[in-house]
């Protein structure tokens, strides 16, 4: 019977997934989230709804409208499979109480953000004003609106210092993405989300975590000649490893890391 919960809670991942691509290709662009309905970007038909089961109707469409044949991006299956994993190893951590749905709300934002900077190098205000609102909330039913608040100022404080040391960096030795810099004022945003939902302990960990997944994977993506060395790397994909990395194995991940300080 346990798989049947395992199963359930998978498949209203990847249903959620589903949403979470049409918000990661409509905010972007600007448009509504809830109307139109669905339907393919190329050709503009009307999805019907069993064009739009999560997984099996990217499986069973191999990839392709139904309409015009055009290639569906295999964005929406990998979105719909995460999410459904991320909830189902949520669910694993937390069980049903209200740690679950707390963490689910701030990975499931993390999720949409993760993939628009992916497309378009961008943190949306529209998506990190509104988290940071409802992780302060969140604090003050928890009677801990101060922990969220320093946590906030902790997480944007330090990545907007990385900003301003990097642009004088990166103008020092004259690099030729002085003018983009490393990281953007979106990261500052999402560091701020990142601190209210995780406080300034573990967002520390986070931000360390995404600093070494960030050098370690570009310089692989680099190595592999995926990116060249002056290619813009979005930062926001990291930031939610690690920020993931900390939700599931936080305590662990803490001991280890003041274990390599000596204390
Ligand atoms: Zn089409």
């Amino acid at each position: 019977m346990i798989i049947c919960t395992y199963l359930f809670i998978f498949i209203i991942g990847a249903m959620l997934g589903s949403f979470f691509n049409v918000c990661i290709y409509r905010l972007p662009r600007g448009e509504g989230i809830i109307f139109p309905g669905s339907h393919c970007p190329k050709c503009q038909a009307q999805l019907k709804p069993w064009d739009n089961i999560p997984i099996l109707s990217y499986i069973f469409l191999r990839g392709k409208c139904r309409y015009c044949n055009g290639i569906i991006s295999s964005r929406y299956i990998l979105v719909e499979s995460i999410t459904g994993l991320l909830y189902l190893g949520l669910y694993l951590r937390f069980g049903l109480g209200v740690e679950f749905f707390y963490y689910i709300f701030f990975i499931s934002v993390l999720v949409i953000i993760t993939f628009i900077d992916i497309e378009h190098f961008l943190i949306l205000d529209k998506i990190t004003y509104p988290s940071m609102v409802v992780g302060l909330i969140a604090c003050l039913i928890k009677k801990d609106l101060a922990g969220g608040a320093i946590g906030l100022l902790v997480g944007a404080g330090i990545i907007y210092g990385i900003v301003v040391v990097s642009a004088v960096i990166l103008k020092m030795i004259n690099h030729p993405c002085k003018d983009e810099g490393g990281m953007g004022l979106g990261d500052v945003k999402l560091g701020g989300v990142m601190g209210v939902f995780l406080g300034w302990k573990f967002v520390l960990v986070a931000l360390f975590l995404a600093c070494l997944f960030g050098s370690i994977i570009g310089l692989f993506l680099i190595f592999l000649k995926l990116k060249k060395r002056t290619d813009y790397i979005p930062f926001g994909p990291y930031l939610a490893m690690g920020s993931l990395v900390v939700v599931l194995w936080g305590e662990k991940v803490l001991g280890w890391y003041l274990g390599l300080l000596g204390r």
